[in-house]
């Protein structure tokens, strides 16, 4: 029997001893459980442990066991954890994101709990101090370990800290401590995060004072809003979010800030230092265990307020969600490509739905989904017109290549040399942008016409001359540059095609031989203190010349940058994706974006042989509309998202027989679909037909909106026995279609 109880201060539904419910567990298998409910009850919606077979599984108390899809188990819950209830609303994001999704309801309940974490635990931290026995004569070792302490008496020091800044042994620390001379004393480390401060901004421009006030009286009504929150760089988008985040804070609500590369936002969290003072914390993959147990109990609570996080973050048990900010709501990276397939944006917005919360999507170039949502009035427009301050936008020309072609193996043209030496007479910066890593994309034989390939994925190998190695893009994997041609056994016959961007760092050093030359990828920084150096010889103005891929084009400010040299983007241009002049223009607009946000007015030259395409033109007038509804024509046209939904399907084994037999089987399966409308495109070898020594066969389905594929697609996939030898992805709305 179901009844009401007052539980951690609210009314809660409870199912008696005796009764049955249904557990959702975070381990694979049956979605649905049936358990026995314990002596004292169970809350609906409470954090349970249930025996399966021989283990103890993390699951939660789902419904009255009256699903019909459930099996009994006769078996009673264990434990009911000391934590608070997943709310319905979690549930139920939970349920809709698993269905939409294609994944199971355990696999999302995983990414909501992190099972891993043990949030029963809960664990002390060790610090040092000086102890009270009376110090005689010490060795210096000794010595430099009280030193330390006795200078860092506010601080907190642990014992790894307390080795790497004495540098002495462990056993010195031990000696110390038997002594008497240091004593360990414990902190139990879940104690909460101290209430927060919110203060609205006093310093709004006309514009952004209007954007703010309409985003506040969203979050005020604390029902399910998305607004698009559109402006250039510069324009004050942050500044204004802030504020909403503020109004949500002074109503006790949480909220959540999702930007696509979070470990490179280091700015960002300074301002929200400034602004919330404490009480927020970051979600990413770097953060440790005993932290991120801390932050998921304090989320849970409803004690702590400010969420920072990646994409998963979106499916973290909050207490009360107030706001959703999705920043670079734009970013391709906020897709979810490996594992369980997800779109973050596209989540925050479901969840927001469940949680009665405003949702934020910000951009200086919206997604066309997001664009096209706004037209058809599902979300709400705001749009920052212009940048704050005295800061002007970048002047973009284009250098046709066709016009003054570019010598022979040289890729800077002359009109971006001039432009660079004259940044350098008025010491100004200059960026080079190429999304090209390494030093060359493509090696050749000179004789025989043979192109040097990984041994197991369908890709060409890049070379890098950083590692002095050839770099498979797919894999990762290092092979020596070979002395002969494996194929026509020529000595020294490779030549590079192309360049990546150390061979733009050759040409760029023999024209500039004094300049500060950076260089800016994946591969030119080894952790992210590193990476924050590089940052900090920019920002200083100990660089004259960066060169870099599009790592640059997250969220910095380099106040003496203000010239951007594009070199190559043709080949994105004509990726043949539905989204490769949406994603270019994207791009190209955040890096010139980089240029001149502070006083200094800034300026962009891109180098074209397609200086005519209206990605190029768009990028010149600042003419987002027609370039966005040219796009949005095209694809009403061709029936694909926003228009139509897809889903692909990717099959992959080590044998191509095996996932060819099962994709054409599938297939046949799928065939009873188009009786709804549903197109079936494939199976056909996927455009990369080689990862990692797994052929790759791909099916791609499309359908009309108003079709509900995914559950009609579930339908036939349980049906359908999956060998261990084959792997089967589903990707709803894909992004990408290799
Ligand atoms: P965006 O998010 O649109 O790129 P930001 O909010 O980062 O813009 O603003 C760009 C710069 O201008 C930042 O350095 C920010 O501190 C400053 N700024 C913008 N609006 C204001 C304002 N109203 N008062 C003070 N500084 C502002
Ligand atoms: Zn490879």
């Amino acid at each position: 029997m179901l009844y009401r109880k007052s539980f951690q201060n609210s009314s809660i539904l409870f199912l008696e001893e005796g009764d049955t419910a249904t557990v959702v567990t975070t381990q694979r298998g049956k979605e649905f459980l049936n358990y026995l409910v314990p002596k004292g009850g169970v809350p609906l919606g409470g954090i349970v442990n249930v025996p399966i077979r021989s283990k103890i599984v993390l699951g939660v108390v789902w419904s009255n066991g009256q699903s019909s899809q459930t099996s009994y188990k006769k078996k009673k819950i264990s434990k009911v954890l000391d934590l608070p209830i997943l709310k319905s609303e979690v549930r139920n994001f939970l349920q809709k994101s698993s269905e939409y999704n294609l994944f199971s309801l355990n696999a999302a309940l995983r990414l909501c709990l992190n099972p891993n974490l043990n949030l029963e635990k809960s664990y002390y931290n060790y610090f040092y101090v000086v102890g009270c026995e009376k110090i005689g004569k010490l060795t210096p070792q000794r010595k430099r370990v009280l030193d330390i302490l006795s200078s860092k008496r506010k601080e907190q020091i642990g014992k790894s800290e307390l080795i790497r800044k004495s540098k002495v042994s462990e056993a010195v620390i031990r000696g110390l401590e038997k002594k008497g001379h240091i004593t360990k004393i414990s902190v139990p480390i879940n104690d909460n995060f101290a209430a927060i401060q919110a203060t609205f901004s006093a310093t709004l421009s006309k514009y952004q004072k209007k954007v703010s006030e309409n985003l506040r009286s969203k979050v005020k009504s604390e029902s399910y809003s998305t607004t698009m929150l559109k402006g250039v760089t510069g324009s004050g988008k942050t500044e204004v979010y802030m504020d909403a985040i503020a109004e949500a804070i002074l109503l006790g609500r949480q909220v959540l800030v999702l930007f696509p590369e979070i470990s490179l936002s280091t700015t960002f969290v300074e301002r929200l230092k400034n602004r919330f003072k404490f009480g927020f914390a970051e979600w990413h993959s770097t953060i440790s265990k005993k932290e991120k147990r801390r932050i998921l109990k304090s989320i849970l609570d409803g004690s702590l307020k400010i969420i920072f996080g990646a994409r998963s973050a979106v499916f973290l048990p909050f207490d009360d969600l107030g706001l959703i900010i999705v920043d670079e709501e734009h970013d391709s990276s906020y897709k979810q490509e490996e594992g369980l397939r997800y779109h973050g944006r596209d989540m925050a917005v479901l969840k927001g739905l469940y949680s009665e919360a405003a949702v934020i999507l910000v951009s200086a170039t919206p997604s066309l989904e997001t664009w096209v949502n706004v037209l058809e009035m599902k979300y709400n427009g705001e749009v920052l017109p212009e940048r704050f301050g005295n800061a002007t936008l970048p002047k973009v020309s284009l250098v046709d290549l066709r016009v003054n072609g570019l010598e022979r193996n040289k890729w800077l043209s002359k009109e971006i040399i001039e432009r660079v030496s004259w940044q350098i007479k008025k010491k100004q910066q200059s960026l080079l942008f190429l999304n090209r890593r390494g030093y060359t994309p493509v090696l050749i034989c000179e004789s025989c016409f043979e192109i040097l390939t990984c041994k197991s994925c369908d890709a060409k190998l890049a070379e890098h001359k950083l590692f002095q190695a050839l770099l498979c893009h797919l894999c990762g994997a290092r092979y020596p540059s070979p002395k002969f041609c494996p194929s026509c056994h020529n000595e020294s016959s490779y030549v590079p095609i192309g360049p990546g961007i150390e061979r733009i760092e050759e040409e760029t050093r023999s024209l500039f031989p004094d300049a500060r030359i950076e260089l800016l990828s994946s591969d030119h920084y080894n952790s992210l203190e590193d990476l924050k150096e590089c940052f900090g010889r920019i920002t200083s103005g100990e660089v004259d010349i960066i060169i870099g891929t599009q790592l640059i084009s997250k969220g910095h400010n380099f106040p003496f940058l203000s010239f951007v040299g594009v070199l190559d983007v043709d080949l994105a241009l004509k990726g043949g994706d539905i989204r490769a002049a949406e994603n270019t223009f994207q791009l190209l607009r955040q890096v010139i974006g980089r240029a001149g946000r502070f006083e200094i007015s800034g300026e962009a030259y891109i180098q074209t042989y397609f200086p005519e395409d209206p990605v190029m033109k768009a990028l010149c007038a600042y003419d987002d509309e027609i370039f966005m509804t040219k796009q949005k024509n095209l694809r009403e046209l061709a029936r694909v998202p926003p228009f139509g939904r897809m889903v692909a399907l990717i099959i992959s084994s080590s044998v191509h027989e095996v996932a060819m037999k099962f994709a054409k089987d599938l297939t046949k399966e799928m065939f009873s679909l188009q009786k709804y409308d549903v197109e079936i495109h494939g199976p056909a070898d996927a455009r990369i037909s080689k990862i990692r020594k797994k052929y790759r066969v791909r099916i791609l389905l499309k359908a009309p909106k108003i079709v509900p594929i995914q559950s009609l697609l579930k339908n036939i996939l349980v049906k359908t026995k999956l060998q261990r030898t084959i792997n089967l992805t589903i990707d709803v709305d894909p992004i990408n279609f290799y």
